[in-house]
């Protein structure tokens, strides 16, 4: 609770109605103005609102989730804290997702490659129609002068122009130069305030080795979503996975974990509260 005071008041707690600076702390835990007997529940109103888990256990989980390379799945979660209901661990893995979208996150720059890729099922798809049980993704990597810098990622309803170029004006700064292949869904791109350059497939260059960044991003999630998650994750939930997976990479050379956490439990502050029914309801 201390911890989470310090959040919400960084300079130091003061009354909502009357900008009081002292107070009690009731039995029920919550904040009473000295004033004007105000009322304050630290959790009212954010995600930590109303669990059947103490703070410290879900401070443990998220801390967890942090500091595991590459995550932690809901079952291990649930053996790891001990926590008794293996839906209380996957509501609340959820929740942390939830979270993982920082505001006013700037967009992609520079040189950018851009893919889609299919993500689930067993049978391969077909583009631009779609394929049953899959959900397309399209994935945007920075491409440095070492490595791959930052990436995007999202579920697009099909490979379509109309599909694509939103995505790109989304995530991507005007000006940058984006790298696609050849497929006409992404026509049109210079008019849009984009410098387009196209990497055509030739009979020495299969379709992989192209655009190289995006596709070992695609390699990765997929190792990934099978790896910690061990199972196959369709929509709606993939969304949240994507968004798991973008705040994973992007952060994975963050020395400060501690930071990222902090981090986190700000947003979770901020973010409304969030339950199992409303999470299974998506
Ligand atoms: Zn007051």
């Amino acid at each position: 609770m201390e911890y989470l005071k310090g959040i919400r008041f960084p300079d130091g707690y003061f009354c909502r109605k009357c900008n009081h600076k002292e107070y009690w702390i009731n039995k029920r835990g919550i904040l009473v103005c000295k004033s004007c007997r105000d009322e304050l529940s630290l959790t009212a109103g954010t995600i930590f609102h109303r669990s059947k888990l103490s703070l410290v256990i879900i401070f443990r989980a998220l801390w967890w989730m942090v500091a595991q390379k590459n995550g932690v799945s809901a079952v291990g979660l649930q053996r790891v804290l001990g926590i008794g209901s293996y839906r209380t661990a996957w509501t609340w893995l959820h929740k942390f997702r939830r979270l993982m979208v920082f505001p006013g996150r700037g967009r992609l720059t520079g040189n950018v490659e851009v893919d889609e890729t299919f993500v689930g099922g067993k049978k391969s798809g077909k583009r631009g129609r779609g394929a049953e049980g899959k959900a397309l993704v399209v994935i945007a990597v920075e491409i440095l002068e070492k490595g791959s810098g930052r990436v995007r990622l999202s579920i697009v309803p099909d490979a379509s122009h109309e599909s694509l170029v939103k995505f790109i004006s989304d995530n991507i700064e005007k000006g940058s130069v984006v790298i696609t292949d050849g497929w006409n869904g992404y026509s049109g791109l210079s008019a849009k305030g984009y410098s387009h350059k196209i990497e055509e497939m030739t009979k020495l260059l299969e379709d992989e080795e192209i655009l190289p960044n995006v596709h070992r991003i695609a390699s990765l999630l997929k190792r990934w979503l099978l790896g910690t998650h061990q199972n196959y994750i369709g929509e709606p939930y993939l969304s949240y996975y994507l968004d798991e997976y973008t705040f994973r990479f992007n952060r994975r050379k963050s020395k400060s974990r501690g930071l990222l956490f902090q981090r986190l439990i700000e947003q979770g502050v901020m973010h409304e509260p969030v339950d199992y029914k409303l999470i299974r309801s998506m």
